[in-house]
This record gives C-alpha cells, sequence and structure tokens, in this order.
C-alpha cells in the first residue's frame, strides 16, 4: 500500500476529523453559493477574472519584467528565487544583513512551500505565525490543512488543549477567550519584530502593487510595524492592473468564505516615503519559481490561473472525507491534486490525481472555471507513460479492454460477476471483496448489483408492457448500477 493510502486510511477512521470536517465544508459550500448568488452579474465576472488570469500567461516572462520594473520604481527590491531553498536563502541573507533577530508572518502558502520556517529557526532567527489559524499550526507543530482556514480540522476543544499545553494559559473551548489569549501573545511579538514577512494574493502589475487579503488584520501589522518587511510571492500571482483586481476581490472573498469582501484589503506600494508615518524602512519581494514555469509550457498551465480561494476543496468529496493531510504535502484537495505533481513531479505523486471521483464538483465552484477534470485526467496519463504501472493493474485493464470491446464476452461476463457479487452479499451490501478488488472494500461498502439488467428490464418492458415487467417498487429498491457506490467506512 503507498504512503498516499495509509494517510488516507489514518484519515477515514478519525471520527473527529470527519465531524469537523463535514460541518466547516458544509457552511463554507452554502455561505458560497448565497454570496454568489447576490453578485450582479456573477457569470460575467467570473468569466472576466478568468480572460484577464489566462492573458497574462499567455507571456507571463514579459509581465514579470514589467511588474520587476513597477516594483523597483516604488522602491522595492526584488530577488528571484528559482527554488524554494533559494527563496529561504535569501530571505536569510536579508535578515542577517539588516540584523534582524525576530520575524513576523502572516498566512503564505509560498512560505508554507519552501519551509521558510525551519530554515529561519535553523538560521537562529525567532518567527511567529500571525494568523490565528496559523499560529494554532505553529503551536501544534503540524501543517495547515486547508488553504483558507489551515486548522479546519480541528475541534474548539483540542484548540483549547493546544494552547492549554504550549502557552500554560488556562484551558478553556471558549472561542472568544482563546482568540483574545492568542492576540495578547501576538501583539506584543508584533512590538518587538525586526522583520515582517508576507505572501502576497495578487501582484498588481501597471502600479507594481502588492495585494494581501486578510480577515484578521495581522497582515496590516506584519506589513507596517517591523522595520524590513518581505514578500514571497510565487510568479503567478500576478493581475494586469486594479480594475482586474476589483473582479478577482470580489470573487475571491465569495468563493473562499462567502463573504461579500474580506475584511481587511491591503494594498503594499512599497516602504515608507519621506513624510509618511506607516509602512516599513525597506521592503523587498522574493518571486518564487519552484517548479511554476514547468508547468507553464504544458498541459497544466490553465492551474497557474488559481487564485487559491479553497472553493473546490470544500465541495470535493473526497478532501470532505480525507482533510488536507492525507495529501502529503503543502497544497490539498483538487488544486493540490495537481499543483503537487505539476511543481514535484508526477512520478512520486502519481496517487493524487487518482484521489477524485471526477464528479466536476471543483470545475463547477471555480471561480475562474479551471478545467481541473480535465487537468486531472491529464496527470493520470501521465502516470501511466511515465511511472510504474503494477503489472497487475496493467493486467487488469487489459482484459477490461478486450471484453469491453466484444458484446459476445462482456455480456455473460457482465452476467456472471452480477450473480458472484450477490452470492458476496447476504445483506444487499458488499462489505468484502477478495483479492486485488479488496482494496475498493477495505474502507467502503457497496451495493448488490440489481437482479436484472437495465437492458433486460428495458427488453421486458417493451414486450410485456411496464406494469407486467417490473413489481411496484422494484426500480427504487434495486436499481442496476447507477444508485451510489456505497458508504465511506
Ligand atoms: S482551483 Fe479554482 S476553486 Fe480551487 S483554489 Fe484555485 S481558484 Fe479556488
Amino acid at each position: 500500500m503507498s504512503r498516499f493510502l495509509d494517510r488516507v486510511e489514518t484519515a477515514l477512521k478519525d471520527e473527529e476529523l470527519k465531524t469537523a470536517l463535514g460541518r466547516a465544508t458544509e457552511r463554507l459550500g452554502s455561505r458560497r453559493s448565497a454570496s454568489l448568488a447576490s453578485l450582479e452579474n456573477s457569470d460575467m465576472i467570473r468569466d472576466m477574472a478568468r480572460r484577464a488570469k489566462m492573458g497574462l500567461l499567455q507571456d507571463l516572462a514579459g509581465n514579470l519584467e514589467t511588474f520587476e520594473r513597477n516594483l523597483i520604481k516604488n522602491g522595492v527590491k526584488v530577488h528571484w528565487a528559482e527554488d524554494g531553498k533559494a527563496a529561504n536563502r535569501i530571505m536569510v541573507e536579508i535578515a542577517k544583513s539588516r540584523d534582524c533577530k525576530r520575524a513576523v508572518k502572516s498566512k503564505s502558502m509560498a512560505t508554507e512551500e519552501t519551509h521558510l520556517n525551519h530554515d529561519l529557526l535553523e538560521a537562529g532567527l525567532d518567527v511567529l505565525e500571525t494568523d490565528l489559524g496559523e499560529y494554532i499550526v505553529q503551536l501544534a507543530d503540524t501543517t495547515p490543512s486547508h488553504i483558507i482556514l489551515p486548522i479546519i480540522h480541528m475541534t474548539k476543544e483540542k484548540i483549547g488543549e493546544i494552547m492549554h499545553r504550549k502557552i500554560k494559559v488556562p484551558y478553556t473551548n471558549d472561542p472568544e477567550k482563546l482568540a483574545k489569549i492568542a492576540r495578547a501573545k501576538l501583539r506584543e511579538a508584533f512590538l518587538s519584530a525586526d522583520l515582517g514577512i508576507t505572501g502576497a494574493n495578487f501582484g498588481v502589475i501597471d502600479s507594481g502593487t502588492i495585494v494581501l487579503v486578510s480577515n484578521e488584520g495581522n497582515a496590516r501589522l506584519v506589513t507596517t510595524l517591523p522595520r524590513v518587511h518581505v514578500v514571497v510571492m510565487g510568479i503567478e500571482k500576478l493581475v494586469p492592473s486594479l480594475a482586474d483586481l476589483d473582479l478577482m476581490v470580489k470573487i475571491l472573498a465569495r468563493s473562499a468564505t462567502g463573504q461579500k469582501i474580506t475584511t481587511y484589503t491591503s494594498l503594499v506600494t512599497g516602504p515608507r516615503r519621506p513624510g509618511e508615518t506607516d509602512g516599513c524602512e525597506e521592503m523587498h519581494v522574493i518571486l518564487l519559481d519552484n517548479g511554476r514555469s514547468n508547468i507553464l509550457g504544458g498541459p497544466l498551465a490553465e492551474i497557474l490561473g488559481c487564485i487559491r480561494c479553497g472553493a473546490c476543496l470544500n465541495a470535493c468529496p473526497v478532501y470532505k472525507n480525507i482533510g488536507g493531510h492525507a495529501y502529503g504535502d503543502t497544497y490539498p484537495g483538487p488544486i493540490g491534486a495537481i499543483v503537487t505533481p505539476g511543481l514535484r513531479g508526477v512520478k512520486d505523486w502519481k496517487a493524487l490525481p487518482d484521489a477524485s471521483s471526477l464528479c466536476g464538483a471543483c470545475k463547477e465552484v471555480c471561480p475562474v472555471r479551471l478545467d481541473i477534470p480535465r487537468m486531472l485526467l491529464e496527470l493520470r496519463k501521465q502516470a501511466v507513460e511515465e511511472a510504474k504501472v503494477p503489472w497487475t493493474l496493467r493486467a487488469g485493464l487489459w482484459g477490461f479492454g478486450l471484453a469491453a470491446s466484444r458484446p459476445w464476452l462482456f455480456k455473460p461476463g457482465a452476467r456472471l460477476g452480477g450473480i458472484a457479487a450477490r452470492l458476496m452479499a447476504p445483506g444487499g451490501w458488499i462489505k468484502k471483496l477478495p483479492g486485488l478488488a479488496g482494496g475498493w472494500t477495505r474502507s467502503r461498502d457497496m451495493k448488490a448489483p440489481a437482479p436484472k439488467t437495465f437492458q433486460q428490464l428495458f427488453r421486458e418492458r417493451k414486450t410485456k408492457g411496464p406494469a407486467a415487467s417490473v413489481p411496484m417498487g422494484a426500480e427504487t429498491a434495486a436499481p442496476a448500477v447507477n444508485e451510489g457506490s456505497g458508504h465511506v467506512r
């Protein structure tokens, strides 16, 4: 069994995880629908946002150069990082050369991707996450399990227990009290930090602006209180202009949390200028590639249009059951099933594109209409071509292909298979399949096939009439194959 399947099995046995995920994803899904419904011309806005993102990918290199020029005009120092290690090295060099000792961070998936905290601690810097969810993640010494809600997998009782254990405060599971405790600790850190680190939700090309959206206001403090502010930004996070930013902000908040707009939208255009009272003394932007330019030239390029709203995670039936940690890397859910193999290579991550029922719910909710199922299929194809596929799977697919293309073989085979499956399901549900097929029932059951196939029922109806051939209730009691695949245990 692969490590991915190990993690899935562990997740499926975790009842607390299932409860936490079920509640949160349900709530986020319905808020998203209501919020988008209240946006006039939401379909048109989604189309325009998609056009803007896809258009700039056509000349990403040229757009990045323009963005760099405008950043420099605004007094920002720009660095290019080929991979995560390079980005972290640049960050440590900046910190050391400016004699920074304590860093505060706002939420950033790019720095999760590069494992920045580890390298900063190793270089002797004190580093503190200031987004409440990320702060709990750091205290618990774990990783985020959702790109918007890092502790979606934790209950309030668990959070209370972590804070009690790690920062020695009296136990409480009251969210308001917990937030107050965290706020007091974080305020202290903001005031003593000399390095502020953020990601970037967007980089506006024509004004050289870094845009940060948050609900807690911590990004504003991280960008203004410390002497030095460093942004780590994936090279795909561009938008052409402030007019395009307006579209993105409208659909990002609605898709992510169901809000009309996030509480704080910060536009940072360079360090503090003479005569200004707010802002850092020195600002740097590290433009992170880390595999993105490899994606750009291929069939997965569309994924670089992702605005990291997390809506596809909340809609995905697989994510809802296994949570984020099972995906084994920074980005979970449908987006992670594409980005992780895209950035790190399909060979070691070939299980992720299989973690999808291809139901299309992700494509349906994606605010920039990314065709996620198409890209998952493309990765499955690459996995078959590039990675070593077990001979058992090859033989099975060959056998199926042989039978499926020969009706004289398929029909009796299906009949025999149906009889065998019914024999294994005395109560109407198959709990355990034999041999290689056992993988399917390791963590789920499935309904036994109906005694008659659709084609048999159809023929009978045609010759005898509907009332004569189908007993009352038979269609609903025992449909052939399309009534769901069973229960995840
Ligand atoms: S793929 Fe689409 S739905 Fe998923 S996080 Fe990205 S923008 Fe949001």
